[in-house]
């Protein structure tokens, strides 16, 4: 049976661990709150956290808008309609995108030209996402499915062999903006 001392010792105990709680969801939850322009901007919209706009969640486009460096149009679910509602909000005039347009941009890839490719690998080591193959001197190439459109190999390739280019217009190749939420930097060997 514990003591009145022991007694005292564990409700002290139990009153400091609570009042610790409390202040560190207080604190918490004051640094989670949105700037009433914020809460504004993601009411207008979808919800939909598909990523599509290259912000993970509606929120971190929110935010980006917020802050006043970031287009109108982005948002593809939401389509024209909520570039404008985001003009209002913002109080800009926006250019109200063509719907197709934003809904069938083609997206860029790299293309190794393979007759001046001498294998040295340097393209492979700087494609974030692994979509470079090919054996040691001998011509590489690129995996269009898995290609971000980064643009490193080009800027690493010695030969100047690779370029980007365009995918021609359809649903297929709809440039889903994967890219940031792929893996950030490249390991440089
Ligand atoms: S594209 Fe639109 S719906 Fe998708 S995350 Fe971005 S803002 Fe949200
Ligand atoms: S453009 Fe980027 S993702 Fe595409 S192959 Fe080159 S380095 Fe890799
Ligand atoms: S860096 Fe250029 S030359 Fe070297 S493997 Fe890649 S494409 Fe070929």
């Amino acid at each position: 049976m514990p003591t009145e001392l022991e007694w005292n010792f564990i409700v002290q105990t139990a009153l400091c661990l609570l009042i610790a709680g409390i202040v560190l969801s207080l604190l918490f939850t004051g640094s989670r709150k949105l700037s009433p322009l914020h809460k504004q901007l993601l009411k207008v919209l979808p919800g939909m956290n598909c990523a599509q706009c290259g912000h993970a969640t509606c929120e971190g486009y929110a935010a980006a808008l917020s802050s006043g460096n970031c287009r109108l149009d982005l948002c593809t679910p939401g389509g024209p309609d909520t570039a404008a509602a985001l003009g209002r909000v913002l109080g800009v005039d926006s250019q109200v995108p063509d719907l197709d347009e934003m809904l069938f941009v083609p997206r860029t890839v790299a293309l190794i030209h393979e007759s001046s490719c001498n294998g040295c690998g340097k393209c492979l080591k700087h494609c974030r996402v692994d979509a470079i193959e090919g054996s040691p001197r001998q011509p590489h190439r690129v995996l269009t499915e898995e290609c971000i459109g980064c643009g490193d190999c080009v800027k690493n390739c010695p030969q100047e062999c690779v370029e980007m280019h365009k995918l021609p217009p359809s649903l297929r190749e709809y440039d889903w903006k994967l890219g940031p939420l792929r893996k950030s930097e490249p390991e440089v060997l």
